[in-house]
């Protein structure tokens, strides 16, 4: 990434304090969303890192995940697939529990839409607390697929998530813009 271009995506990106809750500096993307330059520029990114990484596939995680990963699986030529939270899909599904800061959730995958093929980039905008990638990356590899890697726009650093998901990436790298 170049300096100006890491600059251009990171001043598309609009801080709002106690969003949705007291406390929480919320990293708003749709200025970015709407900057086609910088849509694009983050794409080919994302782009690259899946050519770099050797991805098969490339998996969104909802929702944010979905609108950054699918123009990078058109463009990278490659499937997209949702990690949806639970009771979003309809067909046969692997799911996945985690905690969170009070109580629980769950995401769930097409279990029919990975194979001990591929290899996965996953992609969503900030990694937080890491919660919902690791329950992502353990759906991935409860496929029999392995992960390529996990590419964020923002990693908010003071929450851990990269130790969080450390055993889940398996050696796999997370890039952060
Ligand atoms: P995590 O705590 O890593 O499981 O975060 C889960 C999801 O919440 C991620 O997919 C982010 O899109 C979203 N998220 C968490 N914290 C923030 C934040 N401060 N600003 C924007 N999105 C956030």
């Amino acid at each position: 990434t170049t300096e100006a271009t890491r600059e251009l995506l990171l001043s598309r990106i609009r801080d709002v304090p106690d969003y949705p809750k007291p406390g929480v500096l919320f990293k708003d993307i749709t200025p970015l969303l709407a900057d086609p330059v910088a849509f694009g520029a983050l794409t080919d990114l994302f782009v690259e890192l899946c050519t770099r990484h050797g991805a098969t596939k490339v998996v969104g995680l909802e929702a944010r995940g979905f609108i950054l990963a699918a123009p990078v699986a058109v463009r990278a030529g490659l499937g997209f697939v949702p990690v949806r939270k639970a009771g979003k899909l309809p067909g046969a599904t692997l799911g996945q529990m985690y905690e969170l800061e009070y109580g629980t959730a769950e995401v769930e995958i097409h279990a029919e839409d990975l194979s001990a093929d591929d290899r996965v980039m996953v992609i969503d905008d900030v990694l937080a607390t890491g919660g919902t990638a690791q329950a992502s990356l353990e759906l991935i590899r409860r496929t029999g697929a392995q992960v390529a890697g996990v590419s964020v726009l923002m990693e908010l650093g003071f929450l851990s998530g990269r130790e969080r998901i450390r055993s889940a990436l398996a050696g796999a790298p997370l890039e952060a813009v």
